[in-house]
Order: structure tokens, then sequence, then C-alpha cells
């Protein structure tokens, strides 16, 4: 059987059924990997979510009592309130009468102004009669120059703002401005509903404007402006803007406005108009709120007691030092990312999980009570991913391995099996073979045994030829015999060889000779050529004899139509070439090798029907192993085989006794034809 060809020998259902043995295992492994891969993520997953949910719990506990405390503060004094001096909160009383603040000054303007006064009209009468009806300005002037004497402030006001008039309509220009100096230092008292020293002020501005006496104008507006943002005086939000906005304008400074109390103003005001909307609007229902107002994160705590609300409005600087500080160190700790949002759903602290999807833990402030939804994230979310993207990959690679070993392992065990399964083949076919090759002189050998039996007083000549006849038959089946009862002591290693030193070219053409004389070579041209310089070998002869033959018997076998073999002795620097070569039918390349394993049979041998055991060849590279030798082939199918043993050369010594003496070298001669 060709080397190539292992798995003819295997039926198609045994590779079947081990490719099924190796897939059902296989498909198990990967199945399981899978499985265990897909644990894997849901584990880790889980992990993931329980440390956020533990994180989120700590964050909201933290949360929870740092707003309750300030809850707890809402209910005592205003005053014990621990605000900073900068900070951006405050807390606001509010009732039927209108608002408190504390601190005061931390409203640009207020929702509502409680302290409305009904300013005095009647003294000025007089006053306006003339200025208005007689068009005498003058005598108006005077009128109310006499009043801005008055014991009542409101009253001084009113005339004071009145005179500056009287005398801007008459020209005097200079004059009015005094007046207006002298009402703004009355800082108590209220003119067209506003305080006096602030419409003094803008009024003086205005005028100096329309004096064209820039600069004044200028540095008085500034020192305005700067009040109004100071909330010097209590405003509500019209005139607020108003006023500043014209204050900067004669300032030429750009109209910007503190963020942080415009966002509390802002939110100051949404607060007053929840509380008088019907119902109270949304501070009816909850007492904590976050919500953006003016681009500004204002939280909003509140208690309501009926008829008045206490609430803390608390900017972000407020809030992330009273409230966030302690949420912030919880967070951190765990390397996980907690984000806060508002009502609306900005990120008021921290930073939302880049991933919505893996936004992670989300408590809505329904749930928690708090003004805000914390949302909990891994800060290492990618990190996390990837290692665990890690683990996959090392249970893959595992698995790979695993599988690969399991296709390794079942292709071993099939090529070990399918040899065997060859083995058993070839060992059947040599016994079939070989029974085969008893039939032949058996039958021959009974045959005339019959035909003796039968004609007892045959001729003596037939007789003669019979007993030949049966002589050639026994012969043959004793050097089967022999050949196999050989065959198996070499395969049991029990066939000693007994190392005689001969002249290799008489030993090679006696061997020739004995071939001839037995009758193996009838009809061919045995050729010998002895070409060696007397070279001595080692040798069993008997077995280098039997291994000879088998040569030259394949030679004759194999030969085909052609009728020549040639048998030669060569050498080499150190070793003796006996090379039998024919012109038959030659041997396929892929069977150069395999026909010396034993049982063997080449394509050829099948094809044209020739006998044999496969075990010639076999013997022969035993024997020349055994000698410390090789054989090889070299073969063109079609064109003949040429068959070579190689031995070493001894190195004749004084001691040497050679069996016979070494022929001629160069010797050629025919033995046969
Ligand atoms: P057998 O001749 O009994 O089959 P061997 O071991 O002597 O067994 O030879 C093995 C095979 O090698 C043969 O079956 C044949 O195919 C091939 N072979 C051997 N010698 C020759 C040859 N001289 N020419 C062609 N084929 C040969």
């Amino acid at each position: 059987m060709p080397a190539g060809r292992w798995w003819h020998g295997a039926s198609r259902r045994l590779i079947l059924s081990f490719v099924l043995v190796l897939l059902v295992p296989a498909a198990a492994v990967v199945w399981l990997g899978v499985r265990l891969v897909d644990q894997d993520r849901a584990l880790a997953a889980r992990q993931l979510r329980e440390r956020r949910e533990a994180a989120a719990d700590r964050v909201i506990a933290s949360l929870q009592q740092a707003v309750a405390i300030s809850e707890r503060r809402l209910a005592g004094d205003p005053a014990a309130f621990p605000f900073q001096p900068d900070d951006d909160a405050l807390l606001m009383t509010l009732d039927a009468q209108g608002i408190e603040i504390y601190p005061r000054h931390r409203l640009l303007f207020l929702p509502v102004l409680s302290h409305a006064l009904n300013e005095p009209t009647v003294p000025f009468e007089a006053g306006e009669v003339l200025e208005f009806r007689a068009g005498d300005f003058a005598g108006a002037a005077r009128a109310y120059r006499e009043l801005a004497s008055s014991r009542s402030q409101d009253v001084r006001a009113g005339a004071l703002l009145r005179l500056a008039r009287a005398l801007r309509k008459s020209g005097r220009s200079d004059e009015a401005l005094r007046a207006y100096s002298d009402l703004k230092e009355i800082t108590d008292a209220r003119v067209s509903g506003l305080p006096s020293d602030l419409v003094a002020r803008r009024a003086r501005c205005a005028l100096l404007d329309e004096l064209r006496r820039t600069g004044e104008r200028t540095a008085e507006a500034r020192a305005l402006h700067a009040d109004l943002i100071a909330a010097r005086w209590p405003l509500d939000e019209g005139t607020f803007f108003s006023y500043s906005d014209q204050a900067a304008r004669w300032a030429g400074l750009e109209p910007s406005l503190p963020r942080d109390r415009l966002g509390l103003s802002a939110a100051a005001t949404w607060a007053w108009q929840e509380w008088t909307a019907a119902g109270r609007g949304e501070l009816r229902s909850a007492g904590r709120r976050s919500r953006a107002f003016e681009g500004i994160d204002v939280t909003l705590l509140w208690q309501d007691s009926g008829d008045r609300a206490t609430v803390l409005l608390a900017g972000p600087r407020f809030q992330a030092r009273e409230w966030f500080s302690g949420a912030h160190v919880v967070t951190n700790a765990g390397g996980l990312l907690v984000a806060l949002t508002d009502t609306d759903g900005r990120v008021v602290l921290g930073a939302q999980p880049a991933n919505p999807l893996s936004a992670g833990e989300r408590r809505l402030s329904a749930v928690t009570d708090l003004p805000w939804t914390v949302v909990v994230g891994s800060a290492n979310e990618i990190a996390d991913l990837e290692g665990l993207a890690g683990r996959r990959r090392l249970i893959l690679v595992g698995l790979v391995l695993l599988v690969s070993m399991v296709i390794a392992a079942g292709y071993v065990m099939l090529r070990a099996v399918s040899r065997e399964l060859t083995v058993a083949q070839l060992q059947s076919d040599f016994v079939s073979a070989v029974s085969h090759e008893f039939r032949t002189p058996l039958t021959s050998l009974r045959q005339f045994t019959d035909l003796l039996n039968d004609d007892p007083h045959a001729p003596s000549s037939k007789r003669q030829l019979y007993y030949q006849a049966q002589a050639r038959a026994t012969e043959r089946l004793h050097r089967l015999v022999e050949s196999l009862l050989d065959f198996g002591r070499m395969e049991a290693g029990a066939r000693p060889y007994r190392l005689e030193r001969h002249a290799a070219a008489p030993l090679v053409r006696r061997i020739a000779e004995e071939f001839q004389q037995e009758g193996f070579a009838a009809g061919f041209a045995l050729e010998l050529s002895l070409r060696d310089e007397g070279r001595i070998i080692d040798v069993d002869p008997d077995a280098l004899t039997r291994a000879v033959w088998n040569l030259l018997d394949n030679a004759v076998k194999y030969s085909g139509s052609s009728r020549t073999v040639t048998l030669t002795l060569e050498s080499s620097a150190n070793a003796v070439l006996i090379s039998v070569r024919d012109k038959g039918l030659g041997i396929p390349r892929h069977e150069h090798h395999e026909i010396f394993r034993k049982f063997v049979r080449g394509a050829a041998s099948h094809a044209h029907g020739i006998k044999g055991t496969g075990i010639g060849l076999a013997m022969v590279r035993h024997i020349v192993e055994s000698h410390g030798g090789t054989v090889r082939v070299d073969s063109t199918p079609g064109l003949g085989s040429t068959f070579t043993i190689e031995l070493p050369a001894a190195a004749p010594g004084p001691d040497a006794t050679v069996a016979a003496a070494p022929d001629n070298s160069g010797e050629s001669r025919c033995l046969a034809s």
C-alpha cells in the first residue's frame, strides 16, 4: 500500500464515526465555552450593578443627611443660618405682607415690594398750579423751596424733586442740580414710589447728560450702577433693569450683571409666583426642588406653615460646600462616577457617563425625595469592559487550544487505528497469497502422484518425468517454507547472521550461477558484470544469497516482455554495490519507499496478476541493514528498475581469512541465455 494513502485502509464508516466522535466533544467544548463567556459577562455586569447600587445608596444617604441639616435650620433664626459673606444663597420668608430676605442684599431685585407708601400730594398743589396752569416756573420754584424746608422727610423730598423740575424748566440748571443733590441726601423717603436718593441720582445723571457734562455724568452713573448691583435699594424687576441699563449706558459699561445673583433673583421671583399662585403651584407639594434660573443651578428647600413659608435658595457654591463635598468623597472612593441632575435633566454635579446605555444606576428625585436625580455610573467603565474582554479572550484561546488538542488527538488515533487496519488487511492478503503459492506445487504433486498410482506399469521414461516434476514441486514447496521460516525468524529477531570474510566478486558470481542452475532464469539473458577491485566484505553468504536471489526473482517476475536481467558488482571508496537491473514494468515513484515494508505489494503485481507474498523486499532490507548496508531502488514505470545493495567493504587485515580468492575485476560475462 502506497505511503500517502494510509487512509485507504480505513473504511469510510470508520472515518465518519471518528469525525463524529471528534466533532461532538469539540462542539460541546465550544458550547460550554460560549456559555462560560456569557455567564462571565452576566456576573461582571451584576457585580458592576451591585457596586453602583451600593454607591448610589451611600451618596443618597450622605445627601439626605446634609440636606436635612439645612432643612432643620430653616425653622430657626435666619440670622443664625451658616452663610458665608460671599455666599450664593439666601433665606426668604413669604407671607401675605410680602417677602423678607436674609441676608438682605443678595437679590438684585425683589419679586414684590412690601412697603409701598402713600406719598403726600396735597402740600404741592399751590406750586403745581403755578407750574402747570400759569407757566410761572419762578413762582412755582419759590413755592416748592418753601416746602423744601418742611419737617416731614417725604414732603421735603417731594418738594426738592419738584423744585429741581421747575428750575430746569426755567433754565436754571445749576440750581436744579443742587436741588437733586439735596434730594440725594434724603435716604429713607420715597418719591414716585421709588427711593428718593435713587430718583435724585438718576435725575442728576440725566441732567448732566443733557448739559453734556460727560465726565461728571460718567462718574456719577458708575457709582449709581455699582450701588444698583450692590442692591442698595429694594426694587422690582422692571425698575432694576431699566435703571441698571440706563446707568450702564451713561457709565459707558457693557450691560453685565453678576450671574449668580441674577439666578437667585429669578429663583426668588419664581418661588413667589408659585407660592401666590392658586393652589400654591409647585411649592405646595414638595419641599425640595432643583432648577436652573438664568443658567444657574439653584436648589430650593422650603417649609410651608400655611400662611407663611420659609425658602432656602442655594446656588452652586453653597450646594457644593454644604451638601456635595461629602457625596464627592463617597463617589470618588469606589471608582464610580456620580452625577446629579436637576428637574430639567441638566447635570448639576459630576459628569454623565459617556455612554447613555450604560448610564447605570438612576434614582429619580420622586423616589429619593432629594431635589436631584442621582445617577451612578462606572468611572472606569472602559477599563472594566476591557478587563472583561481580556478575560473573554483568555477563555477563547483556552477553548481553541482545547479543541485543537481534541482534534489532534483524534487525528493521531485515527491514523494509528487506520495503520492497524492496513496491517490487518495486508496480513490477510498475505495469507491468501501464501495459500496461493502453496496450491500450485501441491496441485502438481497430487497430479503426478495420482498418475503414478493410476498407472503403476507406466514406462520408466514416463515415470522418470513424473518423478522429476514431483521433485521440482517439492523443491518449490521447500523453498517457500524455508523463505517463510526465514522471514518468521527475522521478524522475531531470531535469525543469527554468521559473518564470514569473502571476496565480493566470486561470491556474487556463485550466487548468479546457482540462480541460473536452479533454472529460475529460464528463457532470460542474465548478464553478469563484475567491476569491483577485489573488494572484500564481511557477510553471511546464505543471507546475501537469499537477498540477491529475491532481487533476481523479482527482476524476472516483473520483466514483462523484456528478457534481460543484469547483475552488476561495483565498488566505491569503501563500499561494494550489488545491483540487479531489469527492463520490465518499473515502479511508480510513490511506491519506491512502501514496497520495502512487509506484506506490501505494488499496483503492478495486482494489475498483471503476478503471484507473490509481499515479503521479498522486506527480507532484502532486513538482511542488508543487518550487514550495516542499505538498499535502494531507482525505477521508471515502463522502462525497468534497478535495485542496489550497498555493503560496507572490509579493510583487508593481515589475519583476514578470505573464504575464496578474489576474482578478476572488470570481468563481464553472460551466464545464461
Ligand atoms: P512480491 O514480489 O512477492 O509481491 P516483494 O516484496 O518482492 O513482494 O516486492 C514488493 C513489490 O515491489 C512487488 O509486489 C512489486 O510491485 C514491486 N517490485 C519488486 N521488484 C520489482 C521489479 N523488479 N520491477 C517492478 N516491480 C517490482
